[in-house]
């Protein structure tokens, strides 16, 4: 980061703007076009930080530009690799709070698991980063700084990878950062990544829901289910009490699909809470008439989680039901759980401490 001593005004951070704002900011100081598209290049393609390194622009232009720009990264604080190779990553963003992604190898494609904000207001009942509570909306730059310092860490810039919305946050309570990051990621002077490999997962905030199926550059949906009525759902997600099952339902019927794509219903399995064959029925009467694949992901437990994950036999009886009724079913192989990686397990100590999360801590050293 370089920042002139006497600055009045702060270096603007390149890696907050997409493309369209990265021209403006450069049209205002008399620059051509192509050297925003080239200066965006760098910073994706290539994953440079440091301006004076972009040497396909000339080297005054180089020189002004440092200035008055900078490119921020969020850093890497620690990584761990699980047995399986998932690794997590905990990045420090520039005011010190952290966040964790996730790589997961081969599922079958490589997959960036990222967080959209630091902690989560949802507060489902199973999940450990409902326990820390909201504590700040990522700008658009930190959602898609992840998979630049992902990428680059792992050196698969240059790979075709797959990008779910699943770690820290809900995507849909942070909406303009989140579409931000997608026009960042997916331009096609960056790393061009096609929308189709991008799958948001959220809990059905309907208002936000219904503007993103009018979205230009529309992610795969996956809906945070986990229960087929009303009483059960409300316990288990807080905010299905303003919006219910059945409505979420509705709008996934309207809801623009891409050809031969599908809503993905997520439904974590708790023993004896939500895994009944008649829960299952439900679900599959529930899904009746959605373009609709169950995913089914048996609970990753954890201390100040009070739920328990079922058998493997109870498991295979539940996606056994739904396959009986044409429900396409998968069954999420938890990955990375041995260094707290799996979903609902992305939880950061230190920022802000609840009582669950002080005994999840506690229980995990
Ligand atoms: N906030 C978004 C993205 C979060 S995580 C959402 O709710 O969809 C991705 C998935 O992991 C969600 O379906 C979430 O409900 C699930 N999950 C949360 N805690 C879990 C746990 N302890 N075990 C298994 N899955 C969990």
């Amino acid at each position: 980061m370089i920042q002139n001593v006497g600055d009045t005004v702060p270096a603007i951070n390149l890696a907050e703007l997409d493309l369209a704002e990265l021209e403006a900011a450069f049209a205002e100081r008399g620059l051509e076009r192509f050297r925003a598209r080239q200066a965006f290049a760098w910073i994706y393609r290539r994953g440079i930080t440091d301006i004076g390194a972009m040497t396909d622009l000339p080297r005054d232009l180089r020189a002004s530009l440092t200035a008055d720009f900078i490119v921020n990264n969020p850093q890497i604080a620690s990584r761990e690799r699980s047995a399986d190779g998932t690794e997590k990553f905990l990045l420090r963003l520039t005011d010190g709070r952290h966040i964790e992604s996730v790589f997961i190898p081969d599922t079958p494609a490589t997959t960036f698991c990222i967080s959209t904000q630091v902690g989560c207001a949802m507060a489902c009942a199973f999940c450990l980063t409902g326990k820390m509570g909201l504590v700040r909306n990522l700008t658009a730059g930190e959602i898609a700084g992840q998979v630049r310092v992902l990428a680059g860490a792992l050196d698969l810039r240059d790979k075709a990878f797959n990008i779910v919305l699943m770690g820290m946050g809900e995507p849909l309570h942070n909406y303009d950062a989140v579409m931000k990051a997608m026009r960042i990621l997916c331009d096609e002077h960056g790393f061009a990544l096609p929308p189709r490999r991008v799958t948001l997962s959220t809990v059905g905030l309907l208002p936000a829901l219904e503007r993103l199926g009018r979205e230009p550059l529309m992610p795969n949906l996956a809906i945070s289910l986990h229960a087929p009525t009303d009483v059960q759902r409300g316990e288990l997600v807080p905010i299905n009490r303003k919006y219910g099952v059945a409505d979420i339902i509705a709008a996934c019927k309207r809801f623009p699909v891409r050809k031969r794509s599908r809503i993905t219903f997520e439904y974590v399995l708790l023993a004896g809470v939500n895994d009944s064959a008649d829960d299952a029925r439900r679900l599959a009467r529930l899904l009746t008439g959605v373009n609709a694949k169950v995913n089914l992901i048996p609970l990753n437990a954890a201390a100040g989680i009070p739920f328990e994950r079922p058998s493997d036999t109870a498991v295979d009886q539940f996606a056994r039901i739904l396959a009986e009724r044409d429900v396409t079913v998968s069954v999420r192989k938890s990955r990375g759980r041995d260094i707290r990686a799996a979903c609902g397990q992305l939880i950061v100590e230190g920022q802000q401490k609840s009582p669950a999360q002080r005994l999840a801590t506690l229980a995990f050293q």
